[in-house]
């Protein structure tokens, strides 16, 4: 059953994705080689904290840490460990924090110093079908309508949508209804409503779609040993249109970026403190 939000409760999720979006943008300054994911994980509990949030993914079905954290060839769901990312590495950081008992939960892939062209032109594909997926997210269309836009557009470029991982309603719980596939077919699926918040996060291969997982029985992989990126935002949909809790705004500004890529699903400007 979809969960549908009153405007007040959606104020809420904002302010809980918002210190998502802040902790990822702390983390972007952290992210270079040398540094270990455990690090970048105690950074990050320790931010939510210092926000008055609770780390989201800390304990949930039995996850050890703070962040999932999915370098080059992991998809999604990898732990943090002691190894110290290396120049060309790309860095897929996954975070949820939990504010007034709702959840924010988004993504970035991040380059870790200078990254081959192939690799950064995925990261690129892989960002552009996060926004033409929200896209599709109105009154009117349903599921499938997400899923086929963000598929068209990653496989034009060769590039695999993993099949087993989805994203999903996002509320009280981090994982409601409906389940929001990568893949799909135009105007099947259940219709979007006024009011629902979804998590919108393609999860695409440079090779195939196909993915293994390791028997720490978390990290999922692909199954080519090729990277695969991550992106992730939470959208309310509000007057019949997509609108954005969750920002890159906070990455960008720590990595000298200017972007207008949210424009169009944000009413008011962002104002980045
Ligand atoms: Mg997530
Ligand atoms: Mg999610």
């Amino acid at each position: 059953m979809i969960e549908v939000k009153t405007r007040e409760e959606i104020e809420l999720m904002r302010e809980s994705a918002l210190i998502v979006s802040k902790t990822l943008g702390m983390l972007a300054k952290e992210v270079k080689p040398g540094i270990t994911t455990l690090r970048l994980d105690a950074l990050a509990e320790q931010f939510i904290r210092d926000h008055g949030a609770i780390p989201g993914f800390l304990g949930l079905y039995d996850f050890p840490n703070t962040l999932c954290m999915s370098p080059n060839a992991q998809v999604v769901h990898g732990i943090p460990n002691d190894k110290p990312l290396e120049e060309g590495d790309i860095i897929s950081i996954d975070c949820g924090a939990i504010k007034n008992d709702f959840y924010g939960d988004h993504a970035y892939t991040f380059e870790v110093g200078e990254v081959a062209p192939a690799v950064k032109r995925l990261l690129e594909v892989t960002k552009e079908s996060l926004y033409i997926g929200i896209r599709e997210f109105k009154l009117g269309n349903r599921v499938g309508d997400v899923g086929y836009a963000i598929q068209q557009h990653c496989e034009k470029h060769g590039h695999g949508v993993v099949r087993e991982l989805v994203g999903h309603g996002l509320g009280k719980k981090m994982h409601e209804d409906p389940e929001m596939p990568n893949y799909g077919k135009r105007g099947r699926g259940k219709k979007f409503v006024e009011g629902m918040v979804v998590a919108i996060e393609p999860m695409i291969n440079m090779g195939t779609h196909r993915i293994k997982q390791l028997r720490d029985g978390w990290t999922i992989l692909t199954a080519d040993l090729k990277p695969s990126a991550h992106f992730e935002h939470d959208v309310a949909l509000l007057d019949g249109r997509p609108e954005l809790l969750s920002t890159f705004q906070y990455i960008y500004e720590a990595l000298g970026i200017v972007s207008d890529e949210e424009d169009e699903f944000r009413r008011q400007p962002l104002i980045v403190e």
